[in-house]
This record gives C-alpha cells, sequence and structure tokens, in this order.
C-alpha cells in the first residue's frame, strides 16, 4: 500500500446491481474475491480503477463502487497503462477474457515487459462466450467449440509463462474455485508490479455443455498440457510508471534544447513569398544546407518554412528541400511553382518534374553541368563546383551551389547565410564557413 490509498472500512466492493451472468458462470465467484481482496486492503474505492474490455468479463465493473474504465475489445490493457502513467498513486485493475489476451496480445506482452504496475485478472473460460462460444487463444487442444466442431487443433496459449518470460513480477495460476482467489489477487495489488492471474473458470452457456466439463476438468486440462498451478513467478524489476516518474522529475523544468534567439542582423528587401527547391540526392546534405538558408533569412527579419522530402530508405534516392521566404507569416508551405530551383543529381530532378514544367522565363533554375539540360519555361544557370577555389567535399556541393544561387538572387544578402553558418552548433560549422566563402569570392 502507497501513502495515497485510504483506509476504509466498507463491508464489500459491490454496489446493489446483481450480476448478469448466466447461472455457474465462474465470473460470480472471481468478482466475489476481488471484492474481498479490496476489503482486505481496504483502499479508497475512488482509487481503484477497474479496466475492462469487450465480451461477459467486460461487464464486470459496473458492479463496483470503485472507479472505472470500459473500451474496445482486447485494450483494456493500453487504457490501464495510461491511467497508471498518469495516476500511479492508483490501484489500477484490469479484468479480461481470454480472447481479450489473443486480441490484445502485443498490449499485455508490452506491459508485461515494461513491468507496469497492472494487475491483471484473466477470466479464461477458454472460449468467446458473449459472441457463441467460439475457440480462443487458450482454448485447449481436442476441446469443442462453435468453431471448432471437429475438435481444437491448436495448442493453447500459455499465458503465464509467456508474461513471466517477458518481465512481469508477479504470476498466478489457479481456478475460480481456489479458496485462496482472495488473497491471492490482494498480493498482486500489493505488489505494485506487471500482476497476472490466469484464473480457469467455467462458461456454462457454451464450454461446459459442448465439452461436457466440469470443476474437475480444469485439473485435467492442466495436467493434460502440463501447465502448473500456483504462484509461478515472482521477480523484483523496477515498476515502470514509478521509474518514469522518477527520471522525468530530474528533467522537469530544464529546457530539451537550449533556445537559440535569432535577432536580425540584416535587411531583406523581400516583398512576397519566394519559394525555392533544392533537389538533390541522400547523403548531400540537402536538408541542413536548405536549413541554413531558413536561419539566414530569419537573420534577415523574414519568415521561413521548410518541408523535406525524401524515401523512408533514408540513405538512398532522393532528397528535396522546400523552402518558402516570406516578408509575412507563412500560411502554406507546398510550392507548385518555384521562383527558383536549384538542380543537384538525376535523383532530384526526377522528382520536381512537375515544378520544373510549372517554370516561367521569369523563374530561375540553378543546375550542376550534369543536370542541366531539363525540360522547363524557367531560365537555366549553370554552377559548376569545378571552378570553385577550394576543393568541394561530396557533402559541401549543396551548400555551395546554394551560396552561388544566393548571390544572384538577392533575397537578402549573402553574408546572412556565412552568419547562419558560423551559428550552427555542428562540426561541419567551420567547413560550411569555408564553403560559403569560396562560393561568394568567385564570380
Ligand atoms: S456466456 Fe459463458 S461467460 Fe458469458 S455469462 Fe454465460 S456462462 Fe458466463
Amino acid at each position: 500500500m502507497n501513502d495515497h490509498t485510504t483506509v476504509t472500512t466498507l463491508s464489500t466492493y459491490r454496489n446493489e446491481t446483481p450480476y448478469p451472468f448466466c447461472p455457474g458462470c465462474g465470473h460470480h465467484s472471481i468478482l466475489d474475491h476481488l471484492s474481498a481482496a479490496l476489503m482486505s486492503l481496504k483502499v479508497d474505492p475512488e482509487k481503484v480503477v477497474l479496466v475492462s474490455d469487450i465480451g461477459c468479463s467486460g461487464l464486470s465493473d459496473q458492479y463496483f463502487v470503485t472507479s472505472a474504465f470500459h473500451g474496445l475489445h482486447g485494450r483494456s490493457i493500453t487504457y490501464a497503462t495510461g491511467i497508471k502513467l498518469a495516476r500511479p498513486d492508483l490501484k489500477v485493475i484490469v479484468i479480461m477474457g481470454d480472447g481479450g489476451t489473443g486480441i490484445g496480445g502485443a498490449h499485455l506482452l508490452n506491459a508485461a515487459r515494461r513491468n507496469i504496475g497492472l494487475t491483471v485478472l484473466v477470466f479464461n473460460n477458454f472460449n468467446f462466450g458473449m459472441t457463441g462460444g467460439q475457440h480462443s487463444t487458450t482454448t485447449p487442444t481436442g476441446a469443442f467449440t462453435s468453431t471448432t466442431p471437429g475438435g481444437n487443433l491448436e495448442r493453447p496459449l500459455d499465458i503465464c509463462a509467456t508474461v513471466a518470460a517477458n518481465g512481469a513480477g508477479y504470476v498466478w495460476r489457479g481456478t475460480n474455485f481456489d479458496k485462496d482467489l482472495a488473497e491471492r489477487i490482494a498480493e498482486a495489488v500489493r505488489a505494485e508490479c506487471f500482476a497476472l492471474l490466469d484464473i480457469w473458470e467455467l462458461c456454462t452457456a457454451y464450454y461446459v455443455p459442448k465439452n461436457k466439463a466440469s470443476k474437475k476438468t480444469l485439473t485435467t486440462i492442466l495436467d493434460d498440457l502440463g501447465f502448473k498451478a500456483g504462484l509461478l513467478h515472482r521477480a523484483d524489476y523496477p515498476e515502470y510508471a514509478a521509474a518514469y516518474r522518477a527520471d522525468a522529475s530530474t528533467q522537469r523544468g530544464k529546457p530539451g534544447l537550449a533556445p537559440r534567439p535569432i535577432a536580425p542582423r540584416f535587411a531583406s528587401q523581400l516583398d512576397r513569398p519566394f519559394r525555392l527547391v533544392v533537389a538533390g540526392s541522400a547523403g548531400g546534405k540537402v536538408r541542413s544546407a536548405a536549413r541554413l538558408v531558413g536561419e539566414a533569412a530569419l537573420l534577415s527579419g523574414l519568415w521561413a518554412a521548410q518541408r523535406d522530402d525524401y524515401p523512408i530508405t533514408v540513405m538512398t534516392g532522393h532528397s528535396i528541400a522546400e523552402i518558402v521566404l516570406s516578408p509575412r507569416e507563412i500560411d502554406y508551405t507546398a510550392i507548385t511553382r518555384p521562383d527558383a530551383m536549384i538542380l543537384l543529381s538525376r535523383d532530384g530532378v526526377a522528382k520536381v518534374g512537375q515544378q520544373l514544367a510549372a517554370m516561367q522565363p521569369e523563374d530561375q533554375v540553378f543546375a550542376l553541368p550534369e543536370v542541366a539540360g531539363v525540360q522547363t519555361g524557367a531560365k537555366v544557370h549553370i554552377i559548376d563546383p569545378a571552378e570553385s577555389s577550394m576543393r568541394l567535399s561530396k557533402g559541401s556541393v549543396a551548400l555551395y551551389c546554394i551560396a552561388k544561387a544566393l548571390k544572384q538572387l538577392r533575397i537578402f544578402p549573402v553574408e546572412a547565410l556565412a552568419a547562419a553558418a558560423s551559428r550552427e552548433p555542428s562540426v561541419h560549422a567551420e567547413e560550411n564557413s569555408g564553403v560559403i566563402g569560396a562560393a561568394l569570392s568567385g564570380d
């Protein structure tokens, strides 16, 4: 019990509404054991959240005086995780059927792996009761259900072994007939870790008549499968929600990145939005060079926006940067007709064909010699890095061409680009400054 838990003397955690379950359904006794467990914990009902999803067991939360959250099938673990992360002081108890362990299997694995402090009660009756007794991930091999009329061919999921192997702190298996079930539930809640109780029970509407099942059948299934019952696993891993809080508390109030205020130091005569596209290849530092253009624009009192496009395989193919510079706030960042374009590779040219075709004689294209023969109505200028006064690396060509183009475009003083490069906290800052200097020193 943690400091936030209030001692209470409730005689039951049930409300007055009777359960709706079929006669003999195991859900009745599991829920009564849950109420008894909460009574023994003397926990404030408002500090308990029962989280459920779909299925007959998903009806359970409404018969308790605790807080509750009811959601989509198989997703109870996700809701419970969010609740526990936001409010680690709450006792978050998940009620799910065996159907939920299949539909929400990945959630179960990940909550166990993180050791999130949830108590998960699996109401395991080996079939989907609410929807007509279809087989589930826990249906025993050979068992008859409405979807396995010839006997189930699958081996059932060993929920306990799975979560134990993946980081759960407490794992127990038993049945709703076990006299110590309330005690085990209380123990699991107290454990403050990812605790799972795989509670075997009987669905009297479907599983029992189809398999002539009884209380004794549960033991037979256990033996046939070679599964163990009782407390199967106990581990003392750090509980995630608490560990997350502790880690976050050391970061609170600290900025992720130190702000780098940009005060305009240059003047721009730009009186309308200017749209510049840089089209190159992965590894050509297209995007980082484009970022310097934006920063130079900010240093010149302009607004700047940059949109990048590149394949999900980021080290191959094209790399496109679309830059909008404007004396006013930029509401629309897409570019259909660029005012200027810088072409650095065939990969890039292949991606900007429509924009090239939309350009008019008053627009400008700056291209490396090998991609200068493009179809466009714009005026084409050739930039040849071989004419540079310094030997350019592959990653410097983009910045060199951008600096050359900006010198002709006169959007802002080219010195702003050099100032932007010197502000960059980059290992390439010195090289970038040299490249810009080389570009600006020639014609
Ligand atoms: S259908 Fe099965 S699981 Fe649902 S209430 Fe009836 S007996 Fe219980």
